[in-house]
């Protein structure tokens, strides 16, 4: 297996002490995985400005696994953005995940005065120039709303020329869809990385839940499976592990330059696929 591939994981920032503590001890079990990089996200419109900055500070600096930030725009100023930038370029972090967000319901419309990430990426540029890695968000199922399939790639293809160096993908269930979007942007002349997103199956409702909200497709024989095991939380996680490493296999078989597993903060579920795929330690 290629050493050039990278394997990262995601978390995000808790509410509670105690949470944090369980962040902290999670990360520093993966961090014996020597994973490329940890990612932590960020709720839009600030809502987790300090508690973002705190735990990315605190994963860099103290569990010593080089860290990105998740940015995005809507609902911050140019001010915001800025002074936020400077804090993780002067904290030497180096890698940036730039995004549009998703106000939080009850925060009004999209304020903020950059609107779509390829703003915030060519912000980010004009302000720190070369200094970050920008990572951007793919959606080899189209973004939930994206006006069609063709304007959703067109998009994608504008944020990445406006200065990203490689994508993460939101999670899906299906390799083909993303197979399918990277030979589009490819065509297009787009040739960063594009690194699937991975989601860890390890509850039913949840994922249902979630999955309907981000337009990720569970397909119908999984979600069969999954209704099948009912509260049987030993099955449904020992056949989300089986299929998801069967996806990853397929993934990086066929030229994935690597996975982003998305944790919510659990260590368990990603470290399974991570153990049963053999990747590099
Ligand atoms: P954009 O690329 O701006 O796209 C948003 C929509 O607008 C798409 O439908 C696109 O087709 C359309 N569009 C884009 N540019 C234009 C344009 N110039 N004109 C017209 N239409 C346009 N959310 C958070 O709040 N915090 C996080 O930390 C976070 N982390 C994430 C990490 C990953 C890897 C992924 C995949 C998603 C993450 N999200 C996060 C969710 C993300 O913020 C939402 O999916 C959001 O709705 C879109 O963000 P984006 O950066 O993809 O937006």
């Amino acid at each position: 297996m290629s050493q050039e591939r990278r394997y990262s994981f995601e978390f995000f920032p808790t509410k509670t002490e105690a949470g944090h503590e369980k962040l902290l001890n999670v990360a520093r079990q993966l961090a014996t995985y020597q994973p490329s990089f940890f990612s932590c996200t960020y709720g839009a419109g600030g809502s987790t400005r300090d508690r973002t900055l705190n735990t990315v500070l605190q994963l860099d600096g103290e569990v010593k696994v080089p860290t990105a930030p998740h940015l995005s725009c809507v609902g911050d100023s140019k001010a915001e953005l800025r002074e936020l930038l400077n804090l993780y370029k002067d904290a030497g972090i180096k890698r940036i995940v730039a995004l549009r967000g998703d106000l939080p319901s009850g925060m009004g419309m999209a304020s903020g005065e950059l609107r779509y990430a390829n703003e915030l990426v060519s912000f980010i540029r004009e302000e720190t120039a070369d200094h970050f890695h920008i990572e951007i968000a793919a959606y080899p199922e189209m973004h939930p709303q994206a006006r069609n399939f063709e304007d959703d790639i067109a998009n994608f293809v504008r944020k990445a020329k406006a200065g990203a160096d490689s994508a993460i993908t939101q999670y899906f269930f299906n390799a083909d869809s993303y197979f399918y979007f990277v030979e589009r942007v490819r065509k297009l002349g787009v040739d960063l990385p594009i690194v699937p997103g991975i989601m860890p199956i390890t509850n039913y409702s949840k994922l249902a839940r979630f999955s309907d909200a981000c337009g990720a497709e569970l397909p119908r024989w999984v979600r069969k499976q999954l209704e099948a095991y009912g509260d049987d939380i030993d099955s449904i996680q020992q056949f989300g592990t089986e299929m998801i490493t069967r996806m990853c296999e397929q993934l990086l078989q066929g030229g994935a330059p690597g996975l982003h597993f998305y944790t919510l903060n659990q260590a368990e579920a990603s470290l399974a696929i991570w153990n049963n795929l053999q990747l590099p330690r």
